[in-house]
């Protein structure tokens, strides 16, 4: 076993790995597999690391070190307490912490560490790093960069030629990488970033909208106190953290302020998109990185390889949305972005051993998971459209949650299609199960419902799919068997057959449909709105119909639609 302990000594959080027989692994404290970053000084004295440190911070923010890696090698200094702390020695108080969970792990003394630094990391802000090892009474046999790390970490084969997109937005600083992987060298071509972006600066966006609605509310300047300030910081950090997996998510605070001696109360609820507007400017700067990285490298979109998505905040889904609209290419997300970096610290700590290092096994969804949607565009229904909610290369356990509405005033009932696939068509995919939620309510102004979809996916493969009405609170729900196995392309081909032969509409169906589609579309024409609508109606039913296979309801609705065009032509 190799005994030199690789650390990712991250803005917002820290991990320490070590590969044992082969395998890279993280090394746990209680149940987490990275502490926060945070030190504080108690009232008693005592120095606060991780976790004891964070819960102190809502309470006494003054003597509490947050994202101190900013502050590496600047003339700064916090003061904690009646003690004055450089940054250097507030982050040996985190690698101290780090080394005593691999100690005990490991049930010896631990003095040896390769430690990992932004690849913007100048000269001075390296030697922070070191002196901080060293005063943690660590000696830093290397200090790599996390990028290079993460290369590590996704196991990528050295000695294939191949050039990776790093991707790295944690929680105080933002990070892109563009490395060349060359005969068994990983070389860093450019990388770009921003020292002050990442997680933080969403909460604290987050935070100051809240501290509007609570001032709006109650006719109260609540930023102006700390402490009500580090409670909805805390509270942003966790509604954000949910959003990355639901479309909406609440904030309750008790107790957050008191006016003319009376408590006040906050409750709120945040839904993604609100949250994706607030954000969307500082991810555009990271969009812009990107491009930079590429200009200074001479390098096109279409040369990359693999994009690996690192750190904390890379799972807010709008990330990789903008990696995919950027350049292209389904970004990857198999190790768990708080750990890639340590777990690759560990892999170079194993190389300089001459260990022999297996690839990080992770458990990921082979296949992306989602249901069947329509789509209404211009009065014409888009039937069978596939909306991904687990995407593949997902690690599991993973949940995912959508908001849905339904396509028609005055619906009432949805069929919930699940199906396993990455074609865009959703019954070109697998179909894995499908049920029904009735007595919808309607909640939006057109009188539509609001559903949520949820997928609960575990470790044995099995998928909780629960859709629950808006209006209602009312659930309904399957189980289902998805395949942990990738399927082979015989598989699929039967797959799509078997649903297929379920699916063209009559011939005679499809002409009517184009009749009233042009119909429709001369809509100009002076028809009537009441007839406008009946038929956009009609053309509503037959793509749900056909989306449920009723096959004797769509000849109904289409003897309905006869009739109707006669009448109107
Ligand atoms: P890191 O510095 O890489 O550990 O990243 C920490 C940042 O990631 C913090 O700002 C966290 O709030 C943020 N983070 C962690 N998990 C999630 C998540 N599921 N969705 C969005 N942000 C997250």
């Amino acid at each position: 076993m190799s005994n030199i302990i690789g650390i990712d000594l991250g803005t917002t959080n820290s991990g320490v790995a070590i590969v044992n027989n082969g395998r890279p692994q993280m090394l746990p404290y209680g149940e987490k597999n990275i502490i926060p970053s945070v030190v504080g000084r108690a009232p008693n004295g005592k120095w606060l690391v991780g976790t004891p440190a964070w819960n102190q911070y809502i309470l006494d923010p003054d003597n509490t070190a947050v994202s101190i890696k900013r502050h590496m090698g600047e003339d700064y200094h916090v003061d904690l307490g009646d003690k004055r702390l450089t940054p250097a020695q507030v982050s040996a108080l985190i690698l101290r912490q780090l080394k005593i969970i691999a100690e005990r792990h490991l049930g010896e003394t631990v003095s040896e560490a390769v430690i990992t630094v932004p690849a913007y990391f100048s000269d001075s802000q390296r030697q922070a790093t070191r002196d901080a090892g060293r005063i943690a009474g660590l000696k830093v046999q290397r200090i790599i960069n996390e990028p290079t790390a993460a290369a590590l970490a996704y196991g990528l084969n050295l000695e294939e030629d191949k050039l990776i997109l790093v991707y790295d937005l944690g929680g105080g600083t933002f990070d892109v990488s563009l490395v060349e992987l060359m005969g068994g060298i990983v070389e860093v071509l450019a990388s770009h970033g921003d020292t002050h972006l990442g997680g933080d600066d969403f909460d604290y966006q987050l935070a100051r909208y809240l501290a509007d609605r609570f001032d709006e509310e109650n006719d109260t300047d609540i930023w102006g106190d700390s402490r009500a300030q580090a409670r909805l910081l805390r509270a942003a950090e966790q509604v954000k953290i949910k959003l990355s997996n639901r479309p909406f998510a609440w904030v309750k605070e008790e107790y957050l302020f008191e006016k003319d001696g009376i408590p006040l109360h906050f409750e709120h609820e945040v839904s993604r998109s609100l949250f994706e507007t607030e954000i969307k400017p500082l991810l555009e700067k990271t969009a812009a990185s990107i491009e930079q990285v590429l200009q200074d490298a001479d390098i096109s979109a279409e040369e990359i390889d693999r994009v690996l998505l690192v750190g904390g905040s890379s799972r807010i889904p709008l990330v990789r949305q903008l990696i995919i609209d950027l350049l292209d290419i389904e970004p990857e997300i198999g190790i768990n972005p708080d750990e890639a970096v340590a777990l690759g610290a560990a892999v170079q700590a194993a190389i300089i051993q001459g260990e022999p290092i297996d690839a990080i096994l992770v458990d990921v969804t082979p296949h992306s998971l989602g249901i069947a949607t329509a789509e209404l565009r211009l009065g014409t229904v888009i039937p069978d459209q596939y909306k991904v909610l687990i995407p593949r290369n997902s690690t599991i356990p993973i949940s995912a949650e959508e908001l849905f509405h339904t396509l028609y005033p005055g619906q009432t009932k949805i069929e919930i299609q699940v199906y396993q696939g990455e074609k865009e068509i959703a019954s070109q995919n697998r179909l894995l199960g499908e049920f029904l939620v009735e007595n919808l309510e309607a909640t939006t102004d057109e009188g539509r419902a609001q559903i949520t979809v949820r997928f609960d996916f575990d470790m044995d493969g099995i998928l909780q799919v629960t859709a629950r009405d808006r209006a209602t609170g009312q659930e309904a729900d399957m189980t289902i068997e998805a395949s942990l196995k990738r399927l082979d392309e015989t598989d699929i081909e039967n797959a799509q057959n078997d649903i297929s032969a379920l699916r063209p509409l009559p011939d005679t169906t499809k002409a009517l449909i184009a009749r009233a589609n042009a119909l429709l579309a001369n809509e100009t024409d002076g028809m009537d709105k009441v007839m406008y609508e009946k038929l956009e109606t009609l053309l509503s039913d037959i793509a749900l119909a056909q989306v449920n296979h009723d096959v004797l309801r769509i000849d109904e609705l289409s003897e309905t639609l006869l009739d109707f065009l006669f009448d109107l032509e």
